[in-house]
């Protein structure tokens, strides 16, 4: 009996050794240069740049798997040499192996046009400079199926049409449209970011979603992508950063105020190329130290410079990795330039963070002066877990009074808590707060120490869930509407859960390119600025790939209460007290915030008489 039909068949003669066709073995090798629609917008735009080109547009539709039209006003390709270039290694800008150790062009190895033909049916249009007709070349699979001569401006038009229609394995792998969109966008912002210069314009399914004037400022292409807002408060590279001999750090780093979900925020570029690269990232993370709050990502856009020599840009297909010789040099390079930065930053933020920009609206107000302050507040915050409490006796003996069944982990979430039976509050009495951070209070076997901030995210969450529960959230309209403005890729994430929002109280409507009209939010929030508050939903939404429905509409209500929560550092009046304890004492999980950690930590009577040597 065959063990399972998953195993690899075995010979018992070999199977004769045959040189793959070439059709197949330009599939074979597309498939690591062209793995989705965004590869090839990445492949194109790069042959753009490489052309010199001042205009580049982008017509995209269907996600990129029905058409990614990409036309650029670089020098074109003589029409002698059009076939050429659709052929694997066949490229104008490397000519010796010595040519290797410097590159300054982002292709050279002459592989993107021939594979993206081999898996997608191609027209292309392109003119030089001196030639009077360009030429319009067909390729479907690979083969050529028609040329002419044609009218055309000077440049180049590629059009990719159904993609991947002949490697139905690869279909099979793409994510949702608005996923590939999503991708899409992130390549097309990042370029337009290291290229000012050039005018880009992306267009999704007829309607423009990006674009830049190319007038060469930087400050006005981030203005397009973050918004207005964010972008003035980007802080420059400061020059002192910039001062390693051959190393040179340039862009710009957002203030500690700032602060993402996940990493998609810290942008490199080495030689113009944007490039993955965790060690950079992490010389990025490392320069906020102490300034971000744990979990959370600061935005950095960072341009390095160094020699060709100095770094190998030939190590995959996709070109997005890089192999620096002097790595822990160009490592420092970016942490001093960042951290420099930050710091030259502080004392001029420190006066003037709590004013009140020329629009009426509070800037950064996230910022709480110097560095040392925003350390003094990080170890404060660190101290909620309520485990690290300073002033705990050594041998454990304050407990968290959570029991083990209720612990959970953020996975598990969207799991239902059932009712913990028996382990219900008793009645307790506040004695009062400390820290600002923490209820004190008395109940019959001992005291109690509550964490504000995660009992009132509990009790929240257990009201909006009751509510949700009955189709009754009550939901704030806002007067005169807010308007946000979000990144490309945020916009597409939004318009994908505007309907999942609604439910949650929060009325939303497309207002122009990459904008939103906040018309109504949740009630719970309405002491919040609306903005901010949709926001952090956005923020949260962007962490993972589309999970489930049912997850997602769990997330943005947990995050709805945490903003929605009573922040540590906040006093609090007796009344205002004994009503939190009120409602938590009603909870079904009283023990534990929505996240998992604990809301309040039990010294039994006899603990106490312990602690004391009483007995
Ligand atoms: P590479 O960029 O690595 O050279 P490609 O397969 O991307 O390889 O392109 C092959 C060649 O076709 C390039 O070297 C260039 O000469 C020419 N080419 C491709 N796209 C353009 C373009 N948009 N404008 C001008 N020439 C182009
Ligand atoms: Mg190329």
């Amino acid at each position: 009996m065959p063990l399972a039909t998953y195993a690899l068949p075995s010979y018992n003669t070999p199977m004769p050794i045959q040189l793959l066709s070439a059709q197949l073995a330009s599939q074979i090798a597309a498939g690591e240069v062209v793995e989705r629609p965004s590869s090839v917008v990445k492949e194109l735009v790069e042959n753009g740049i490489d052309a010199g080109a001042t205009t580049i547009n982008l017509d995209v539709r269907g996600g990129g798997r029905q058409l990614i039209q990409v036309a650029d006003d670089g020098c074109g390709i003589p029409t002698a040499e059009i076939e050429t270039a659709f052929l694997r290694h066949a490229t104008s800008k490397l000519q010796t192996a010595a040519d290797l150790t410097a590159i300054y062009t982002l292709g050279f190895r002459g592989e993107a046009l021939a594979a993206i033909a081999a898996v997608s049916q191609v027209t292309v249009v392109s003119r030089i400079d001196g030639e009077a007709a360009g030429a319009r070349l067909l390729l479907a699979g690979g083969e050529i199926t028609d040329r002419e001569m044609v009218g055309a401006p000077r440049g180049t038009v590629i059009a990719v049409e159904n993609l991947f229609y002949n490697v139905p394995a690869r279909l099979k792998f793409l994510k949702a449209v608005n996923t590939e969109k999503r991708l899409i966008d992130e390549f097309v912002t990042r370029y337009a970011l290291a290229y000012p210069q050039i005018r880009f314009r992306l267009t999704h399914d007829n309607r423009i979603t990006f674009q830049t004037s190319g007038n060469g400022s930087r400050q006005d292409v981030l203005a397009a992508i973050y918004g207005p807002e964010v972008a003035r408060q980007l802080l420059p590279i400061a020059k002192e950063g910039q001062n390693d001999d051959r190393v040179g750090v340039s862009g710009s780093v957002g203030p500690p105020s700032l602060h993402w979900a996940n990493r998609s925020h810290i942008v490199l570029f080495v030689n113009g190329r944007w490039v993955k690269d965790n060690n950079l990232t992490y010389a990025v993370i490392q320069a906020y130290h102490t300034l971000l709050p744990t979990g959370r990502y600061p935005l950095g856009i960072l341009f390095v410079n160094l020699p060709a020599e100095d770094v190998d840009v030939n190590v995959h297909p996709a070109k997005t990795e890089v192999r620096f010789q002097h790595g822990s040099q160009v490592f420092g390079a970016v942490q001093r330039a960042v951290r420099q930065t930050l710091v030259a930053d502080s004392p001029i933020r420190g006066m003037t963070g709590w004013q009140v920009g020329q629009h009426g609206e509070s800037l950064s107000p996230g910022w709480g002066g110097s560095l040392e302050r925003q350390a003094f507040t990080r170890r404060e915050e660190s101290a909620q877990s309520g485990l690290s409490l300073d002033w705990s006796p050594p041998d454990g003996e304050w407990e968290t009074a959570v029991p083990h069944s209720a612990t959970t982990n953020d996975d598990q979430l969207a799991a239902p808590q059932p009712n913990l039976g028996g382990e219900k509050l008793p009645i307790m009495r506040v004695v009062g707060q400390v820290g600002a951070a923490y209820i004190i209070t008395e109940g019959p076997d001992g005291m109690y120490l509550i964490d504000q901030h995660a009992a009132h995210e509990r009790i929240l969450y257990e009201q909006f869930m009751a509510a949700w529960a009955r189709d009754e959230v009550v939901a704030q309209g806002l007067m005169a509407g807010t308007a946000v403005h979000l990144s490309p890729p945020q916009a597409t994430l939004m318009e994908e859960r505007l309907e999942t929002l609604a439910a949650i109280g929060f009325q939303i409507e497309p207002f122009g390119p990459n904008a939103f009209m906040v018309r109504s939010i949740p009630a719970i929030l309405a002491k919040l600025d609306p903005a901010q508050a949709l926001m952090a939903v956005v923020d949260d939404l962007e962490r993972g790939d589309a999970p489930l429905q049912g997850k997602i509409e769990d997330k943005i209500i947990l995050r709805v209460c945490k903003s929605a929560a009573v922040k540590a550092g906040q006093p609090l009046s007796l009344p205002e007290m004994e009503a939190m304890v009120r409602q938590l004492e009603v909870c079904h999980s009283p023990h534990t915030c929505p996240h998992g950690r604990p809301t309040l930590i039990h010294l039994s009577v006899a603990q106490l008489a312990r602690q004391f040597g009483r007995i």
